[in-house]
């Protein structure tokens, strides 16, 4: 599946108030952060349990597909299909790297 063929499909489960000045923006901003937490939270259970991300990646990986999903729909709300972030983040990354500026960059990566 293409990367904004699945955007595109979000839509479908998209069940969230919209519209209005905030739309869908803090909703999905919201909903980001959360599911951060939940992949966070996870893999803390695996640390408690003594165990390792590996022996876990499936649990690990849905919930980093919560995490895409509302990426996706974040990104939908700003208007920018996930290809073009995408793009943005590596063309950015790429300027940092040509200048060795990958690390100590500073608080925004
Ligand atoms: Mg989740």
């Amino acid at each position: 599946m293409e990367i904004n063929e699945y955007q595109n499909r979000t839509q479908d489960t998209a069940v969230y108030p919209g519209g209005g000045e905030k739309g869908g923006f803090e909703y999905t901003l919201f909903g980001l952060c959360g599911e951060a937490g939940e992949l966070a939270n996870k893999y803390k259970k695996v640390l408690r349990n003594q165990d390792t991300y590996l022996n876990n990646a499936g649990k690990l990986a849905d919930e980093l597909g919560d995490v895409l999903w509302y990426v996706a729909r974040l990104a939908a709300e700003l208007g920018y299909t996930l290809e073009e972030v995408a793009s943005f983040n590596i063309d950015k990354l790429a300027i940092r790297k040509q200048y060795n500026e990958l690390k100590n960059h500073g608080s925004d990566q």
